[in-house]
């Protein structure tokens, strides 16, 4: 069985408040983009789970989310065989763009149609917030708006289809060093995500990149100069604008014109600024599960 995962950007994130427990409030539009793992899922007659990937540096171990979600539900349904995993990866690891959680959610929904689990959208979701806050999105994927700690979605109409430039750095950033360093209560700015959902509803990308916004890069951008350095670089070739996805340090741009974007991807792929660059867009996956 053979999968898409596909990873998403952050249009807004915003942080209301850091809770008792530790976990923070957020209030993120999130949108799927056409960058995308594959996924080869393998039945196999004798128990176990097996990882295979083309990094070297990802485990292939219980520490692999694809490794957690198929125990999940292997182990709550009893199931009897055996799963062979192969990971193609091509989402930018570390990065900001749910590359493990959207890994995890294809194994929720393939694990339950090769065995035959019989397990609606929404159970898997139930079960997917077990591993990641962003699993449930990323099975749900396309436009929403997710609140809470992330399982709290509403979805929102597709976004206006646009070119979309993808830049990673030649950093890794660990989100949870990024939340601990956050001053949720002290941020001066918070960006407009209800007036974000409505420029969606309206189809209007204007009203959507004037709102883009993310208050984590007060702290990854803060640390890492390179992320402003690359914003104001597509900005300068036509990108009508750009922020750094979730917790960093991907970049993204928005174009509203092939061409424009097509020109500042090459010319910030020769210029050193990103180890990763891709030209993408919006992906609307529709109500099909992968
Ligand atoms: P998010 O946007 O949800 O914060 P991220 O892009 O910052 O995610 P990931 O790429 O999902 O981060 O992974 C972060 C860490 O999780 C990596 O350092 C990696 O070792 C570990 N990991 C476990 N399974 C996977 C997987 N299938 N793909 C990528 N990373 C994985």
């Amino acid at each position: 069985m053979r999968m898409k995962a596909y990873g998403k950007i952050n249009l807004g994130l915003d942080v209301v408040r850091r809770r008792e427990d530790g976990y923070h409030e957020v209030r993120m539009i999130m949108q799927t983009v056409g960058i995308h793992d594959r996924l080869d899922l393998t039945e196999k007659d004798e128990p176990g789970i097996t990882v295979r990937t083309n990094v070297s540096f990802l485990p292939c171990d219980e520490n692999n989310l694809v490794y957690k979600a198929a125990k999940l539900l292997m182990e709550e349904f009893d199931v009897k065989k055996g799963l062979d995993i192969y990971l193609d990866k091509h989402i930018p690891v570390a990065a900001g763009m749910a590359g493990g959680s959207t890994d995890a959610a294809a194994v929720l929904v393939g694990v339950n149609r090769m065995f035959s689990l019989g397990l609606s959208q929404k159970e898997l979701m139930e079960r997917g917030v077990k591993i990641g806050a962003d699993v449930p999105y990323c099975i749900m994927r396309g436009t929403a708006l997710s609140e809470g700690i992330g399982e709290i979605l509403t979805p929102l109409p597709p976004m206006v289809e646009c070119p979309i430039i993808v830049a990673k750095p030649a950093i890794s950033v660990s989100t949870k060093f990024v939340y601990e360093n956050l001053h949720a209560n002290e941020l001066e700015y918070h960006p407009d995500i209800d007036g974000m959902a409505e420029a969606i509803k309206r189809g209007d990308l204007k009203g959507v990149v004037d709102r883009l916004g993310n208050v984590l890069e007060t702290v990854t951008a803060t640390k890492y100069p390179v992320i402003e350095e690359i914003k104001a670089y597509l900005m300068e070739r036509g990108a009508l604008g750009a922020l750094m996805s979730g917790s960093g340090p991907t970049v993204f741009a928005i174009f509203d014109n092939e061409e424009t974007a097509e020109k500042a991807f090459e010319d910030l792929k020769n210029v050193g600024l990103a180890r990763q660059v891709f030209l993408t867009g919006v992906k609307n996956c529709g109500k099909r599960l992968f």
